[in-house]
């Protein structure tokens, strides 16, 4: 496989990075994920202006152009045969020679990481036939959710969890109302309405989020962005989740209980249907 590091196209065995970059050193950087499907980037312009506003938040620069990221992304899907899968991009601040809490000087310059993960078949996942479980865990991680940092130590730690209870994911709790899953923002519908955290620091801003809300009030769905609880959600009618590489994803329990009648729902059905429809439309 050939990875990008800071300008190069290497193979993978050969590319490196500072052992004093401040990304190994303080998790200082942030990421972004996206989706490739029949060799195309979903929602590419989505992921850039994130990536743009995590670093801003972190007063970081913006190493390269949209044009030369969309550039490097394309070349790697065309070097490594990629047809359906995922490319990751991360940025970290970079090797200041030494390890300091403050930051380094302004000239310090970015590192930045690309590379693809081949994912055959990723849109016909037979997982969105059966929909995943998931348990509820506390939400111990910080309170900047809102940055896509790479500092993803509880998220692991809650996938974990989920994996020695034999389920496919944890939802996060604060104050006894859902924030997200662990890597995708959590939904439950009641009737025609569907039900989602609003927007703030408590989450990230999906990508995947942003679109299947759209298309939901296309569809003429009714859209609430509020909190829930854990009963409500076991009470709801369906619930899902949505990230960039597992688009709509249907949640048939909670905790051991059935969401609804304990089986992928039609309204989780038909916003991956039109996700998957109106992203592959517009990919680049
Ligand atoms: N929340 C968290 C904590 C995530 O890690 C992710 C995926 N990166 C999401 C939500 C979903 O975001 P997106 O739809 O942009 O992939």
């Amino acid at each position: 496989r050939t990875v990008y590091v800071n300008g190069e196209y290497l193979p993978e065995d050969r590319a490196t990075v500072s052992i004093f970059d401040r990304g190994f050193l303080m998790a200082d950087g942030v990421y972004e994920v996206v989706s490739v499907l029949d060799g195309k980037l979903l929602d590419f312009d989505g992921h850039i202006e994130r990536l743009k506003r995590s670093l801003s938040e972190l007063s970081m620069g913006n190493p390269l152009t949209d044009e030369e990221y969309l550039n490097v992304q394309r070349t790697l899907i065309e070097n490594n045969g990629i047809t359906d899968g995922m490319i990751y991009l991360q940025v970290t601040r970079g090797n200041p020679g030494d390890r300091d809490f403050a930051y380094p000087p302004e000239d310090t310059v970015p590192t930045v990481v690309m590379f693809t993960q081949a994912k055959p078949g990723l849109a016909d996942n037979p997982a969105a036939k059966t929909g995943w479980k998931v348990i509820s865990v506390e939400d111990l991680r910080w309170s900047r959710r809102d940055i896509k940092t790479v500092q993803l130590l509880y998220p692991s730690m809650a996938k974990m969890e989920a994996k020695a209870r034999g389920v496919d994911d944890a939802w996060l709790v604060e104050d006894g109302q859902v924030t997200e899953g662990t890597s995708n923002n959590a939904y439950i519908v009641k009737g025609n309405t569907i039900i989602t955290r609003a927007l703030s620091h408590d989450i990230l801003h999906g990508i995947t989020r942003a679109a299947v809300l759209r298309f939901a009030s296309e569809a003429q769905m009714k859209v609430e962005e509020r909190s829930f609880t854990i009963a409500e959600a076991q009470a709801a009618d369906e619930a899902f989740i949505t990230s960039a590489s597992a688009f709509v994803m249907p949640v048939v329990e909670i905790d051991g209980a059935a969401v609804g009648a304990g089986q992928v729902g039609p309204v989780a059905t038909r916003l991956r249907e039109i996700y998957l429809e109106e992203m592959r439309k517009a990919a680049v």
